[in-house]
């Protein structure tokens, strides 16, 4: 299937709303192959400019959505936008709202409390989907035994999707190794999804979702100014550079 990418900072970003990004989705469900969809922000793409590991895990997606504002205004800044942030949240409910009667879901990540409540919210909320399992994310991840017993899990279960949350970069690292393995259709890095459904996290007001202000939200009501304002700068500062780079290399030379 052939991709309209953004390049921001060495990573594809597929040019798509939040209905195409959804479309694409579908069709990974019925192709029945294993698909791996990542939904990088800022903090994402600084950390993968950063480490060419990460660059390269970000790149194996078969779909990588703009999740963020400061990604949306990065893809302007560079000339070449796209057309609006898909959050991974809304990535994952859309999916779950457009998928055929009778899809299987399997919740895997954060606490276990939190993926019990989330599991049952999704019950409710989705009563033409099959949640056909959950599970915490706090198991040795990378440890070969205590993987090869959540894949079985997993397996076990038959989902077509699969909602990792995990935390950036161990969901995208866990599901790029065994996405062979897991044989789930469409397997997404859906990051602090989970507790937004349970409620654990709840997300901004919907005026602040609306403005693109979601971020500020995020770093105010949870104190996460040490942890996302420097990569937020850093991310900002590197596509400024980008951007100039772009316009003297595409400046005609005089003679
Ligand atoms: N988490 C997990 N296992 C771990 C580390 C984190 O299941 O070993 C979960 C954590 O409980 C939370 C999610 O991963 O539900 C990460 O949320 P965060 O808001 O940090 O996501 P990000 O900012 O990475 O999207």
């Amino acid at each position: 299937m052939s991709r309209d990418v953004v390049s921001i900072l060495g990573v594809r970003i597929d040019r798509l709303t939040l209905d195409q990004a959804v479309d694409r989705c579908l069709e990974f469900l019925r192709s029945g192959r294993p698909h791996l969809v990542v939904t990088p922000n800022s903090e994402f793409l600084y950390a993968a400019a950063r480490d060419p590991e990460v660059r390269e895990l970000l790149n194996r997606a078969d779909l990588a959505v703009a999740d963020g504002a400061g990604v949306v205004l990065a893809s302007r800044i560079l000339g070449d936008p796209v057309p609006e942030k898909v959050a991974g949240v809304e990535l994952a409910e859309g999916l779950l709202r457009r998928a055929p009667a009778g899809t299987r879901v399997f919740l895997l990540g954060a606490t276990a409390d939190s993926v019990a409540a989330a599991a049952s919210r999704v019950a409710e909320r989705y009563p033409h989907l099959v949640v056909a399992g959950y599970r915490d994310g706090y198991w040795r991840h990378f440890n070969p035994e205590a993987d090869r017993e959540v894949i079985a899990a997993v397996r076990a279960a038959q989902p077509q999707i699969l909602l990792c949350g995990l935390g950036f970069p161990k969901q995208e690292r866990w599901l790029a190794r065994y996405l062979a393995q897991l044989q789930v259709p469409v397997c997404i890095g859906v990051g602090g999804t989970i507790d937004a459904w349970s409620g654990r996290t709840p997300r901004a007001p919907r005026w602040m979702i609306r403005a693109n202000l979601e971020w500020l939200y995020r770093i105010v009501r949870f104190g996460r100014f040490r942890r996302s304002l420097p990569p937020l700068a850093g991310f900002l500062l590197l596509v400024g550079k980008e951007r100039l780079r772009r316009v003297v290399r595409g400046r005609p030379r005089n003679g």
